[in-house]
């Protein structure tokens, strides 16, 4: 699922931001960044994308992929955690 190169593009760019700010060039008027190809984008966008077709469909993408993780981790936290309490709750009432 993670892509080791996407991974490490993120940093370059994130760590070239900071440099950015750290040598007075990221004197820039408040924005954004599109969170898949980091184009500069208006504060007030949202989904934070930029107007790039293939930025909005990764996007959804993205959004159903967190949905689908998020409901996952729901389900086996639910599997670990039922047994856990019924535990408890026996030891508590016996
Ligand atoms: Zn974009």
């Amino acid at each position: 699922m993670v892509d080791a190169r996407k991974v490490k593009d993120m940093v370059a760019k994130k760590s070239s931001q900071f440099m950015g700010s750290m040598t007075g060039t990221g004197k820039m008027p408040p924005h954004k960044h599109c969170r898949i190809c980091h184009e500069a984008i208006p504060i007030k966008a949202d989904p934070r994308v930029c107007k790039n077709q293939e930025c909005i469909d990764q996007h959804e993408k993205d959004e159903k992929n967190q949905k689908a993780v998020r409901i996952a981790m729901f389900v086996f936290f639910g599997i670990f955690a039922i047994p856990y309490i019924l535990v408890l709750v026996t030891r508590v009432l016996g």
